[in-house]
């Protein structure tokens, strides 16, 4: 039998972390074979509805869930982790100046890394939900510096799956047929969906998704600002923002990142820029990514046109802009 992994959820008391815990509990993060340990964590005040969230694991009797850690000390909720899943953080109230927000998630960041850098397990492997993720996944990593660079990410796999989903809807063809868009940069509204090296399988063979849609006007226009700001449609139709979503695609990222991508395809995982593609370096900034054996490597080499790499420098400029002021916040 497999070695039990055990895995957090900050946050695990919201709409996503409500949705999430039943989905790893199943194995759909980690496999149908892989048994895991949920340690979840919230603040007091959802200390209550944490331990309901609790009731309900047991009472769902999953097979691969051996058991549940829930409380509202982060050091008990880092013991021996695996994997975290960091959904908790502050959101953005109305009349709250950027830089106030900021300055909550960096201190939630910094105290949250620093007991997973005490007390996870090693090479304990962190994926970054929360908003500003980039930013704050780059927070985790200065504040943890013996958890390797490597190993802390943030989500972007969201607005990949929502990219597969416009073209597939677009082209008419099963979302599973698409593959390798390429998100690049910041989880934010600067984020750059790129279609450009994207293709689909037909009948005839693998096409480019240029050719099939050949709408330029829509590719670079209806089509980027739909997935841009796809989460808040889904907020205004649904009053609340995306959860089921958000939570899929964290597993599809931890998924993808532990047991591989499939050959010949790529994903979308904010990570440590080594400046690839002439990206600054120092920021966690979206690319595409391959996964083998545990461990991502950006893809190489694509052709980047004039077009593209405007965007890409505006949303690196944007985590540049974003890093300053998460610094000024600590000092
Ligand atoms: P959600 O579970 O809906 O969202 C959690 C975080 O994920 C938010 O920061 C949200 O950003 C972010 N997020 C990233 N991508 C998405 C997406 N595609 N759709 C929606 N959200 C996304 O929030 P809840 O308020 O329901 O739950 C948050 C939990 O965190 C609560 O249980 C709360 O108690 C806890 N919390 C913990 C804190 C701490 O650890 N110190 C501090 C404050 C809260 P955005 O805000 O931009 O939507």
């Amino acid at each position: 039998a497999k070695e039990v992994v055990r895995v957090l959820v900050t946050g695990a008391a919201g709409q996503i972390g409500y949705a999430l815990v039943p989905m790893i509990a199943r194995g759909v993060m980690l496999g149908p074979d892989q048994p895991v340990i949920l340690h979840m964590l919230d603040i007091p005040p959802a200390a209550e509805a944490l331990f309901g969230v609790k009731m309900e694991l047991v009472d769902a009797a999953f097979p691969l869930l051996k058991g549940v850690v829930a409380t509202t000390d982060v050091v008990e909720a880092c013991i021996g982790v695996n994997i975290a899943i960091m959904v908790g953080g502050f959101p953005r109230k109305e009349g709250m100046e950027r830089k106030d927000v900021m300055s909550k998630n960096v201190s939630i960041y910094k105290s949250q890394a620093s007991a997973l850098e005490k007390h996870a397990a090693p090479n304990c492997k962190v994926l970054v939900v929360a908003n500003p993720a980039n930013t704050n996944a780059l927070i985790l990593k200065e504040f943890a510096p013996s958890i390797p660079e490597k190993n802390i990410t943030c989500l972007t796999r969201l607005d990949h799956n929502r990219a597969l989903g416009q073209i597939s809807e677009r082209l008419n063809v099963q979302v599973s047929d698409v593959k390798n868009v390429v998100i690049w940069g910041n989880h934010s509204s600067t984020q750059y969906p790129d279609v450009n090296h994207a293709t689909v399988k037909t009948p005839s063979g693998e096409k480019p998704v240029r050719e099939l849609v050949a709408d330029d006007a829509w590719l670079n226009g209806e089509f980027i600002t739909t997935v841009q700001q796809r989460g808040a449609a889904i907020i205004k139709a649904r009053k609340l923002s995306s959860a089921l979503s958000a939570a899929s695609s964290a597993c599809d990222h931890i998924r993808d990142w532990v047991l591989g991508t499939p050959e010949g395809t790529w994903v979308s995982m904010g990570v440590y820029s080594d400046g690839s593609y002439d990206v600054p370096s120092g920021i966690i900034y979206s690319f595409p990514v391959t996964c083998k054996n545990g461990e991502w490597t950006i893809v190489q080499a694509l052709k980047i046109d004039e077009y593209s790499r405007q965007k890409m420098d505006a949303t690196g400029a944007e985590l540049v802009e974003e890093k300053n002021l998460a610094y000024s916040c600590l000092s």
